[in-house]
């Protein structure tokens, strides 16, 4: 009897061992490259849901997809200065720098300026590429008892509405919060960076500035000053814009303390992909990997980089 039961449990081993299993396409294993660019892709994919359909390799070379059929190069290879970075800036660039979600306690470190390299190429596509089109594309916002015009686009115009209700519903019981918020000195607006020839976001109408201060610029604030008015913000406004995907000037080493912009993808970034990037766990670490759409675009992203070379 010992004997059969033996016999029995040697053949369902043997048997079972010998069923074929389909082998599922194995991944190459990632690199630190690798592992960032998945990462991009996917953080424009979930920020820009109606703009940005994926990824490509065309001739070995990344190209983030964009519905319009524009194809942006993920990573054009040059060496850059800061300066440079500010210019042209690629997606690679744009999401190279973490941006805190804890407060700031001063100034941010030399050239620590996350969110402030912007792929023209890819907000051109997003929210227009003349005057004409980025005011077409912009509404009305309340904000207090003004009404300033921001970009609907991504709805935009909604998260900014949030954000800035949450804001003046805070300074009912905190009027010391008026002084900061209101007047705007400004939303849209088609103008270069102050100093530079580059286009500034608030020609897009995704900035706002809050009320003007003279220690609010790197360019002409006194650093001293700067650093305290940057210690002593309330940080419940600046909370109230991260909440609602707007970053916030006073975390940029060139501070710009009035200054809040629409960058969800800067935001999610940071939610989800802070770490370190450690190559022998999923690349996709960070995010909900259960939840169906996501699941579902990392599959797509692995699929359309599956040829990337090493
Ligand atoms: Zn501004």
């Amino acid at each position: 009897m010992k004997k059969r039961m033996l016999i029995s449990v040697t053949l369902v081993i043997i048997l079972s061992s010998c069923i074929v299993k389909p082998t599922p396409e194995k991944q190459k294993p990632e690199t630190e490259y690798s592992v960032s660019l998945k990462r991009d892709v996917l953080i424009m994919m979930l920020a820009y849901p109606e703009f940005v359909k994926g990824v490509e390799l065309i001739e070995s070379e990344p190209y983030l997809i964009m519905k319009s059929g524009l194809k942006i190069l993920y990573d054009d290879a040059l060496v850059k200065t800061p300066d440079q970075k500010l210019e042209n800036a690629d997606i690679q660039d744009m999401l190279s720098q973490i941006y805190p979600m804890s407060d700031v306690t001063g100034i941010m470190e030399k050239d620590v300026d996350p969110g402030r390299y912007r792929s023209y190429a890819f907000f051109s596509d997003v929210y227009g590429d003349t005057k004409e089109l980025t005011y077409a594309n912009t509404v009305k916002v309340t904000y207090g008892t003004q009404s300033l015009r921001f970009t609907k686009i991504n709805q935009a115009d909604l998260t900014f509405k949030a954000a800035a209700d949450r804001v003046f519903g805070l300074a009912k019981s905190d009027v010391s919060l008026l002084d900061y918020i209101s007047p705007s000195s400004g939303t849209y607006n088609y103008r270069v960076i102050s100093g530079t020839q580059i286009l500034s976001m608030h020609s897009y109408g995704i900035a706002l500035d809050m009320h003007y201060n003279a220690q609010d610029y790197w360019q002409w604030a006194d650093p001293i000053k700067a650093k305290e008015r940057i210690i002593n913000y309330p940080k419940s406004i600046v909370h109230a814009y991260e909440e609602n995907m707007f970053i916030w000037g006073g975390k940029w080493n060139h501070f710009d303390t009035v200054h809040y912009e629409y960058r969800p993808e800067i935001i999610l970034k940071a939610l989800y992909f802070s770490s370190q990037i450690n190559i022998t766990k999923p690349w996709s670490t960070g995010v909900d990997a259960s939840n169906p759409t996501i699941k579902a675009l990392i599959e797509q992203i692995d699929l359309s980089l599956k040829n990337l070379k090493p």
